[in-house]
């Protein structure tokens, strides 16, 4: 991989176009520069012409020797390619369970695009996907494959509003852009604000995230004595902005609050109090901006990430076992059997792993709502029914520790 990632930098670093670009622009200016003065005395035209001819012919010759280094770094990245990914079989369509559901590909790469801010390439893609609706193909589990869902209707008839989505993404990319580029966190507040009710309904604490910082950037600010400024900065002016916003957080962030207003008292050297912490925190920005984009998807009922960038990172992850488990199979002459269940454990990254599972080291059995996991005080993990039977509702010894506890001093494990 560090060759290819080498010959990309060569790439990046040497062989751009922007000189080529410049060596046509060039040619192109001294043509209608020539053009325009035909135009004013047609009278010049055989001298005009006479001299462009050398300067233009010359330019061109550069654009040529320019786009050498081009020619060559990708020859030089197509090569290396080739030798990092030499012998590597393709997957054969055998177990191809997606030919019966096109439309929902589509619709998943339509998704993808508007959610990416690609607005342009996404209605591009719905009008080509609209002019040609998909067919739908057999597959071993689906043999009758026909369109039922409306949601799965939708973009093979061209009803996909994608224009609703795009506005409200369009929305999003406007306050993510004001927050990491512009550093202006009005937009987010806003936005916050009027939905104040559902964000907290859900646990969320991205509007006094988003105060928060906004108290700590007016308390950074250098002070300005200008008082015809619009947005007058400076420790005062934090205090002032905190007891005017910060007040209807009182109940639920009192000890945060508490901290941003002790804080006021080291004013002049903030950067060796207790506080440090929250005033120079690099990454806040980022923070902040990566929680507005969780909770705008989530709102809109869409997961953070993209769905279609996940499944394919998890697929190109799990091809490669799945190729050999191929292989295997091929060899041995057994089959794959077992209907919508993988037959190797593929070992995805921790964020990947979306409905945790859990199970009872005692029982061997999955945990369940009626069945749910239980840490005892020793911190070990059991499933209800197994903490019932060891027990039998009086003092017990943990399985796997020597610690002694009562049942009610459990409690119930949430994944
Ligand atoms: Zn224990």
């Amino acid at each position: 991989m560090d060759d290819l990632l080498e010959q990309v930098e060569l790439l990046e670093s040497s062989a751009n176009l922007s000189t080529s670009i410049g060596d046509v622009q060039k040619a192109i200016d001294m043509l209608m520069a020539a053009r325009a003065k035909i135009a004013a005395d047609p009278k010049t035209a055989p001298v005009t012409l006479a001299k462009l001819q050398d300067a233009f012919k010359k330019t061109l010759e550069t654009a040529q020797k320019d786009l050498k280094p081009i020619y060559s770094g990708l020859n030089k990245y197509g090569k290396a390619l080739d030798k990092k990914f030499k012998d590597k079989p393709l997957p054969s369509a055998e177990n191809d369970a997606l030919s019966s559901h096109p439309s929902l590909i589509n619709r998943a790469i339509a998704m993808h695009l508007l959610r990416e801010g690609q607005f342009g390439v996404a209605s591009t893609f719905i009008e080509e996907a609209n002019r040609r609706p998909p067919h739908p193909e057999p597959t071993p589990n689906t043999p009758n494959p026909y369109i039922r869902d409306s949601w799965e209707k939708d973009i093979a008839e061209g009803t996909f509003n994608s224009e609703k989505l795009q506005q409200q993404f369009a929305d999003m990319y406007h306050i993510l852009h004001e927050l990491r580029d512009a550093r202006n966190l009005q937009p987010a507040i806003q936005w916050a604000r009027q939905r104040s009710d559902v964000l907290e309904a859900r646990g969320s604490n991205l509007e006094f995230e988003l105060c928060r910082l906004q108290f700590i950037c007016l308390f950074a600010q250098a002070q300005d004595d200008d008082m015809e400024d619009e947005n007058p900065s400076g420790p005062l002016h934090a205090v002032a902005y905190a007891q005017r916003e910060l007040a209807p957080f009182q109940k639920r962030y009192a000890r945060e609050i508490q901290q941003l207003i002790c804080a006021t008292v080291f004013w002049q050297n903030i950067e060796h109090s207790p506080y440090q912490r929250l005033f120079y925190n690099d990454s806040a920005w980022e923070e902040v901006a990566h929680s507005f984009n969780r909770e705008f998807c989530s709102l809109l009922g869409l997961s953070a990430d993209s769905p279609l960038f996940i499944a394919a990172t998890a697929g190109a992850i799990a091809l490669p076992y799945l190729l050999k488990m191929q292989a295997i199979m091929k060899e041995k002459r057994t089959e794959w059997t077992t209907q919508d269940e993988l037959p190797v454990e593929i070992p995805l990254p921790s964020q990947y792993h979306f409905h945790s599972i859990f199970v009872c080291p005692v029982s061997k059995e999955q945990t369940t709502d009626a069945n749910p996991p239980m840490m005892m005080p020793c911190g070990h993990v059991i499933a209800q029914e197994s903490l019932d039977k060891l027990s039998k509702g009086g003092r017990f010894k943990c399985p796997y520790c020597p610690n002694e506890s009562q049942p009610k001093d459990a409690r119930k494990v949430v994944l």
